[in-house]
This record gives structure tokens, C-alpha cells and sequence, in this order.
């Protein structure tokens, strides 16, 4: 028989894709700790395509600290693959087509300033775009499966809804509030100036498509399997309920028809989600200024996939050896601040 497992004085609230990371982190690090999750229902991670892309936007700007971070998280994935047996990390190439004129001078400047390398590779031989080298996807559905599998038959997993971090600080020393959404609306950090904006993709069913290859102008499309691609992602500043729209399918659908080529699909899926950001477009890790025993990971915007295994670094790093968190994503830094100087950088 095994030794049982000793008490754990930490508790996690809720496994999307921060509270996965946070609690892989705490496991390889012999850290007791529990997990309670709701079951995934409203996850952004279950809708969020888990594309890690170095160069973007309209105004073409290098992700924050993507030098670091992509290996990082490469080096991450690729051991929860082995530990978990599914596969979760694919290294991509994005096909990124000019929206206009414009675009194709930003990236002119920029290159002449290296400021995009070593990620803007060669033009496109169409001569309407470039590519973007070094990108990836995560399958995070496929993750946050395979780590709950593993979670509930140990036994550091337990299917329920937390009803506050208060009530669950009776039982547990710290609390880490990963529950993305649900979290941004508790009251204890209120002060931090969450923002949203909802998300929808779509499933397609379509072939002859690169399976190596995203293509992304203004909107993405991603081949995720032999026949399948999903297309995203709408952008709704704002709106809080994950509902999919015929609007947002309108807009999908037309974008899929423009960068397929005339290519036929079929939608097979419909699916959204809401992105917590924050007005510095930073994420936010760390304890509650007062109240130490209250801490998050959330505000993981669009990028969740490359910040997430940094921040629950941070975490074992501060639990272990008392480690600061760092400066820019601190979520203290919000403590006492106006929304107008939140938001200035
Ligand atoms: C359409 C769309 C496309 C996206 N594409 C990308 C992309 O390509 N790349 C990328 O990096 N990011 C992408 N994102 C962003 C990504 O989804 C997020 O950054 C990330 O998934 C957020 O994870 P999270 O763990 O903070 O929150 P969530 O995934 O929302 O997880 C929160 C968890 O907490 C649980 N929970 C909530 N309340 C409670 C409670 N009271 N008790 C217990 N458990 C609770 C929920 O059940 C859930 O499992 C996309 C988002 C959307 C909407």
C-alpha cells in the first residue's frame, strides 16, 4: 500500500490552464497541495486555441519576453507530455498576409531595426505577407484532461464549486485563485482593474490545408487534426458571457472563406470564451497586499499559453525560497493605484 498523502496546507481553486500550470509546478516540486475545480464548464482554455505566436497585432509587435518565455515554455509542455502520454506542444509556422499597405510598411521598418528578429522570417513568395517563425500550439483541452485524469485518480483533485477563498481559508494556509472569470469578481482583489473581452472560434471541417502552417490575417486558422482546422478568434471589448453569436459565426465563416481561398468547409463546432486582460497587458501572480494568505494567477489575456508556466514558476519559486515575484507582473502593483495610472506603463 502507498504512504498516503501527507496534509496539504495549499489549495488551488480552479484547473484551467493557470491552475494546471500552478499545480504541475507545485507536484514536480514535492509541494503538498489540493485542487478544487467546477468541472471546466466556462473554461476560456477549453475555447482558446493555444496558439503561441511571437509576432502580433495590426502594429506587428514581438510578444512580451518571447525570447525567454518560448523556450521555457517549449521545455514545460514537452515534459507534462511525457508525464501526462498525450501530445500537447506542435511547433508551427504562421503565414501572416498583410492587411494592407500599411502593414507591409511597419514590417519593412521594423526589420530594418531587427526589432522583430528572430521571428520575422522570409516574404511570402505571393509577395502579400511574411512568415512568422518559432510559433507553436498547446492543445490545452487536451491538457486540462489528461492533468484532471491524473489529479482525481491521485487524489489531489476534488470536483466541486469553491464558494469563496474566505470559507476555503479555514481549512488551507493559502488559497490561489486560478478560477480566470469567476475570479476577476472576487471581492478581494477587486482592486485590480481586470478587464474582458469575449472570444469565439469555430470548427471546421476542411482538408488539403499544411498541417505545419497557421494562416493568420486578422483572423487565424489552425489545422489542429487530419481534416479539421479551428478558426478564430473574435474580439468582443467588454462583453462577460461566453455565448456564441450568429454574428460572431458570420464573421468566422467570411474570414475562413478569404483566407481558404474559395477552399470548401464544413462548421463542425462553435465554441467561446472570456479573456481577463489587464490595462497594462501584463498578467498578475502573487499574494493580496493584506491579506498574504489570498493568491492569484490570472489576467492571462491572449497569451495565456506562453505566460502561464512562468507565473506558476514564480509561485514554487516564492513558496520554496520566499522569492519576490517579478515587478511587471506582480498583482500588488495595482494596490492603491486609479484606473488611469494602471493603465499608463
Ligand atoms: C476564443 C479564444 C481564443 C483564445 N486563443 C488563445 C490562443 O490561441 N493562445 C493563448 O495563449 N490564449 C488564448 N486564449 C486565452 C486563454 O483562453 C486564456 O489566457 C487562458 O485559457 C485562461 O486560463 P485560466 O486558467 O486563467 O482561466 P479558465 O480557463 O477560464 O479556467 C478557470 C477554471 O476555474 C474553474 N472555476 C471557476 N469558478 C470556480 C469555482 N467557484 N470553484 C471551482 N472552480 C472554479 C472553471 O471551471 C475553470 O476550469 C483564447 C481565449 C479565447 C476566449
Amino acid at each position: 500500500m502507498s504512504a498516503p498523502r501527507p496534509r496539504a496546507d495549499l489549495l488551488v481553486v480552479g484547473q484551467g490552464l493557470a491552475g494546471t500550470c500552478l499545480a504541475w509546478e507545485l507536484e514536480r516540486a514535492g509541494i503538498p497541495f489540493e485542487i478544487v475545480d467546477a468541472g471546466h464548464g466556462p473554461a476560456a482554455s477549453l475555447a482558446a486555441a493555444g496558439i503561441i505566436n511571437p509576432i502580433t497585432g495590426r502594429r506587428l509587435v514581438k510578444s512580451w519576453r518571447i525570447d525567454a518565455l518560448r523556450p521555457a515554455a517549449r521545455a514545460f509542455y514537452q515534459e507534462l507530455e511525457s508525464v501526462l502520454g498525450v501530445p500537447l506542444w506542435r511547433d508551427l509556422r504562421v503565414r501572416r498576409q498583410f492587411a494592407d499597405e500599411r502593414e507591409r510598411r511597419v514590417l519593412a521598418e521594423k526589420r530594418a531595426k531587427g526589432e522583430l528578429a528572430p521571428f520575422a522570417g522570409a516574404d511570402l513568395a505571393s509577395g502579400d505577407g511574411f512568415w512568422i517563425e518559432d510559433a507553436a500550439r498547446v492543445d490545452l483541452p487536451g491538457l486540462l484532461a489528461a492533468a484532471r485524469a491524473r489529479w482525481l485518480a491521485s487524489g489531489h483533485l476534488r470536483s466541486a464549486t469553491s464558494s469563496s477563498l474566505a470559507t476555503e481559508t479555514e481549512r488551507y494556509d493559502l488559497v490561489i485563485d486560478c478560477r480566470g472569470l469567476a475570479g476577476a469578481r472576487e471581492e478581494a482583489f477587486s482592486f485590480v482593474p481586470w478587464e474582458f473581452s469575449k472570444g469565439e472560434m469555430l470548427e471546421i471541417a476542411v482538408t488539403g490545408l499544411a498541417p505545419d502552417e497557421i494562416i493568420n490575417g486578422g483572423h487565424w486558422i489552425l489545422p489542429v487534426a487530419e481534416g479539421l482546422a479551428w478558426v478564430g478568434a473574435t474580439h468582443q471589448p467588454g462583453v462577460v458571457q461566453p455565448s456564441t453569436t450568429s454574428e460572431g459565426r458570420a464573421a468566422l465563416e467570411a474570414s475562413a472563406r478569404t483566407l481558404l481561398g474559395g477552399k470548401e468547409f464544413a462548421v463542425t463546432g462553435h465554441r467561446a470564451g472570456v479573456r481577463v486582460n489587464l490595462p497594462d497587458k501584463h498578467p498578475a501572480a502573487g499574494r493580496h497586499p493584506l491579506q498574504a494568505r489570498f493568491g492569484v494567477i490570472n489576467g492571462l489575456g491572449a497569451k495565456g499559453a506562453l505566460h502561464a508556466p512562468a507565473l506558476a514558476r514564480q509561485w514554487v519559486n516564492h513558496v520554496t525560497e520566499g522569492v519576490p515575484f517579478d515587478a511587471e507582473v506582480e498583482v500588488g502593483r495595482f494596490f492603491g493605484r486609479s484606473a488611469a495610472q494602471a493603465s499608463s506603463r
